[in-house]
């Protein structure tokens, strides 16, 4: 396994595997790396002749200062999860070479963005917009793997993609959750031991509002209330957002027809967490 950090390094490479045939995959990632992204390398490397992880913690997609400073890192720890993965190449570039003085251009997605967690976080997916377009542009892949965890994300990637003509397969992938149901998340680190065993009741309720579904309930207002009901139960959560909602638009249903999907986030303690749910009849 190597590591690359310059950029022109990286496309370089990457340009010379794609003149040899190779297939390249990516992994986008801002490290402290949990089963959530191993499963992503997993899948990658099973698809993938180059299996490419980046690593950097986006500046431009952290709309609070101490949200970035309070960020997990830990390079050591992820290097050694990486290449026993299987990763061929983790690219860590710096912020200065991503965003290098003078930089101007932005990504921007429109009407997926407004709600949820483009609304709770102004600018976050522009910042995600425009560094996933960047590395698709330098890493050069066939495809790129991204977690369900992160919904809205994988449909805001998804459309650029496709909007931009960029020319390569977003791949999603299923949550992975510790065993009390928590979705895995480089944050949960952050969590004290009390809010850690709060913060369950987010797929808890979810997982209900998926058995409420499974067993007739229609009324997507009624769902969003019992989820957030639920979570409510707990003293340490702060309810964000609670929206049972179009799986494409991401619009707020009035009625469950056919797919749905259930996205929350919520506070317990000084850390924010988010997780969904695909609820179908
Ligand atoms: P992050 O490092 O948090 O930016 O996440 C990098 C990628 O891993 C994103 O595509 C996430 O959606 C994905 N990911 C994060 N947590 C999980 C999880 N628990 N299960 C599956 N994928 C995940």
């Amino acid at each position: 396994m190597e590591t690359i950090e310059g950029v022109m390094d990286m496309q370089q490479v990457a340009e010379d595997y794609r003149l040899k045939g190779k297939s390249i995959g990516l992994v986008p990632t801002m490290g402290a790396l949990h089963e959530g992204h191993r499963s992503l390398i997993r899948r990658c490397r099973a698809e993938s002749d180059v299996v490419i992880m980046s690593l950097f913690v986006n500046p431009a997609q952290f709309h609070r200062r101490d949200d970035l400073e309070r960020y997990p890192r830990d390079l050591e720890g992820d290097s050694r999860m990486a290449c026993t993965a299987g990763v061929d190449i983790i690219f860590a570039p710096t912020a200065a070479g991503v965003y290098p003085d003078g930089y101007r251009t932005y990504v921007t997605v429109d009407q997926l963005t407004d709600r949820w967690e483009g609304a709770s976080r102004p600018g976050h997916f522009r910042g995600v917009a425009t560094v996933c377009t960047k590395l698709f542009t330098i890493c050069r892949p066939h495809r790129a793997y991204f977690g369900q965890k992160d919904y809205q994300q994988s449909l805001v990637v998804r459309r650029l993609v496709a909007d931009l003509n960029l020319g390569l397969e977003i791949v999603v992938l299923p949550t992975v959750r510790e065993p009390d149901g928590l979705a895995m998340s480089s944050r949960n680190v952050l969590l004290g031991p009390e809010a850690r065993r709060q913060a369950r009741v987010l797929s808890q309720a979810l997982f209900q509002a998926l058995e409420a579904v499974r067993s007739g309930e229609r009324d997507a207002g009624l769902l969003a209330a019992g989820i957030e009901a639920h979570i409510r139960v707990v003293p340490l959560a702060v309810v964000d957002y609670v929206g049972v909602c179009n799986p494409e638009t991401l619009e707020p249903l009035h009625e469950i027809a056919g797919k749905a999907v259930a996205v929350v986030a919520a506070s317990f303690g000084s850390t924010r967490l988010i997780d969904n749910m695909i609820l179908e009849p």
